[in-house]
């Protein structure tokens, strides 16, 4: 599996989550600084994200090095390009025993605000609520449906790994005489990515969402996923 991400990979990354900031403008949210309900320590994540984030944060990814290599993150058994697969194939979901973790997210600081927030990944800036969590969570309509296609697309442009991003760390931060084995044995199960196979929306949400449906496979067409091993 390559180590390195393919020529501006994260370039087009930058891109993609510029589209979603334009994109959720539209919706009337919630969300304020300090209010990090959904911050919680399930965050799941490709390499590249993880490798984006280090690079932006290179202080913060560093202090909790040592929090996430001492211990397994767990990851669901499917990626979301392969759910999409099984989806569009009308294919029973298999078994998975992947309990998201609820403990607070490690980069929360004491007044609950993300330390790493501009370079967070597309996991967490797809949640979001038209109410205060409170009162219950509620993300507009199309809203997941849509973040989950712009997974689907950053999936697919990293083409190598996927899982925790506890797990994705250590991998992207190991010293570069440590990575190879002893890196990887450490890093907790981690999924590679798959190809786009379609997108999983209705009609209606194609014609509300298409121009931004359009744009996003656009900066993803040219950095084709190169995925190679099967899970
Ligand atoms: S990385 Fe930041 S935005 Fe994401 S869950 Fe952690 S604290 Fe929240």
């Amino acid at each position: 599996m390559a180590d390195l991400p393919s020529p501006g990979a994260l370039a087009s990354l930058q891109k993609i989550y510029a589209l979603w900031r334009q994109w959720e403008k539209r919706f009337s949210l919630a969300c304020q600084p300090g209010c990090a309900a959904c911050c919680t320590q399930a965050v799941l994540a490709t390499r590249l994200e993880t490798e984006y984030l280090a690079q932006a944060f290179p202080a913060e990814t560093t202090a909790i090095l040592a929090q996430v290599s001492d211990r397994q993150w767990p990851a669901p058994r499917l990626t979301t390009n392969q759910f999409a697969a099984l989806c569009l194939a009308r294919s029973p979901e298999p078994d998975d025993p992947y309990q998201p973790q609820s403990a607070p997210c490690l980069f929360l600081d004491a007044r609950g605000r993300c330390q790493v927030y501009p370079a967070r990944p597309l996991a967490c800036r797809v949640m979001a609520s038209t109410r205060p969590c409170h009162e219950a969570a509620l993300p507009p309509e199309i809203f997941t449906s849509i973040g989950s296609v712009f997974m689907q697309a950053v999936e697919h442009l990293d083409g190598r790994q996927w899982g925790s991003l506890w797990s994705l760390l250590p991998l992207v931060l190991a010293p570069v005489e440590a990575k190879g084995a002893a890196a990887r044995d450490n890093a907790g199960p981690l999924r590679p990515c798959h190809p786009l196979p379609g997108l999983l929306l209705s009609n209606r949400e194609w014609q509300q969402a298409k121009e931004v449906i359009q744009e996003l496979l656009g900066l993803i067409s040219g950095q084709p996923s190169h995925q190679q091993e099967k899970p």
